[in-house]
């Protein structure tokens, strides 16, 4: 089995880094290969996804990805923008459902902003369709108003849709999701106002008719983003498009005390994923040794789990990094008066000890 490598622009090669030394310290008979994405690659051949980065992608069983972007290529015209190479694996991949789980550790219970008894145990899963919606609709683009009331004004507008298959797949997902956990679905919407989300809410009731086990609640989305910091745990596994999975992912990972704990998955139909920290490059702290690596680590764990079927390696990282958190040493973003600051390789350093440490207990 191949693990394409990816770890893209500033904080992504530090976590990425960190996130190799747990995996080889695993010692399974994995092969991994590297290449450039994002800027780094931009800079290297003049394209943010170059085709042989592509070509490592689709032939590997999995892709661990670090994360891209800088500012200084936010004047690049569009298409060669760092942040396209995601866009373009996911479209190139069919990773179409999005896993992003929230959890809130225990240890990190007041890194949150909201208080300790409201995220205390906390743990919902996020299923983001990934391929649809606003951000893929055709035609987009800018144009002279063509009428209204500012008729030959400049304009900008993009297209918002989804297709029949597209809703049902994702549903599916997020209802077996639900069956191996607390058989609670919500499906976010804007059916008030979108046509395209009253469909939305439409075939989600269809599907929902072939998994009687499950609870499904249709929720507004504006009403959703006030629950989540009203009243997070009262969800189990939260179901929506591509535009409001992409804030309300962000929306929960704060919820948990810092986007740097966040592992995702993107998955596509056969099971093969991509899998990424839910935080971006970071420029703001990257080369400085500040990056939290768990969220990275937690994705390495998940990559066993979902797509290279390990899930006791799985198990033993994610009991390492939980040991850890024990331990009291936290990165920047998650330090507290009374724990350890540590940097990002010494955070490597921990975790690693505590995978090579025979005392572990796995929960595979
Ligand atoms: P960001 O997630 O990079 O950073 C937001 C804030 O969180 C910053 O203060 C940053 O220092 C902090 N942060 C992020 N990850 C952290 C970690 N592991 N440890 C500690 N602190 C961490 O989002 P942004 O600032 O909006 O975007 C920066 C760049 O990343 C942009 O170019 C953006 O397009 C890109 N981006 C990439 C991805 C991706 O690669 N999947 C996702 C989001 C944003």
């Amino acid at each position: 089995m191949k693990i394409a490598i990816l770890p893209g622009d500033g904080i992504g090669t530090e976590i990425m880094a960190q996130a190799l030394r747990v995996l080889n310290a695993l010692e399974l008979k994995f092969e991994t290969e590297q290449a450039l994405v994002g800027g780094a690659a931009y800079e290297a051949h003049g394209h943010p996804l170059p085709e042989a980065t592509l070509k490592l992608a689709k032939d590997a069983d999995a892709v661990l990805f670090g994360a891209v972007g800088d500012w200084k290529y936010d004047k690049l015209e569009r298409a060669l923008r760092p942040e396209q190479a995601i866009l373009g694996l996911r479209k190139n991949l069919g990773l179409f459902a999005n896993f992003r789980p929230a959890i809130c550790y225990e240890q990190l219970t007041h890194a949150s902003s909201l208080k300790p008894e409201l995220v205390s145990g906390l743990d919902i899963l996020l299923v983001r369709e990934l391929t649809g919606d606003i951000y893929f609709g055709q035609p987009r683009g800018r144009r002279e108003s063509p009428d209204g009331a500012f008729k030959g004004a400049e304009e900008a507008f993009d297209t918002m849709r989804y297709s029949r298959p597209e809703i049902e797949r994702i549903a599916h997902v997020a209802f077996k999701a639900a069956q191996k956990r607390n058989k609670r679905v919500t499906s976010v919407d804007k059916a008030n106002v979108l046509e395209t989300f009253q469909f939305w809410r439409d075939v989600v009731t269809e599907v929902h008719a072939q998994y009687p086990d499950v609870e499904l609640q249709h929720m507004y989305v504006d009403n959703a983003a006030m629950q989540l910091v009203k009243a997070p745990k009262s969800f189990d596994v939260i179901v929506t498009g591509n535009m409001f999975g992409d804030i309300l992912s962000d929306e929960a990972a704060m919820l948990t005390g810092s986007i740097g704990m966040l592992p995702s998955a993107s998955l596509n139909e056969a099971g093969r994923g991509l899998y990424e920290p839910s935080h971006g490059s970071a420029p703001d702290i990257a080369g400085k040794d500040l990056a939290n690596p768990l969220a990275t680590i937690l994705s390495m764990a998940m990559m066993l789990r979902f797509s290279l079927n390990q899930p006791e390696a799985a198990g033993r990282v994610e009991a390492a990094v939980q040991q850890v958190l024990a331990s009291g040493l936290r990165t920047a973003d998650i330090w507290s008066a009374g724990t350890q600051r540590v940097g990002t390789r010494a955070m490597g350093d921990a975790v690693l000890a505590a995978i090579t440490t025979k005392t572990i207990t796995t929960k595979g």
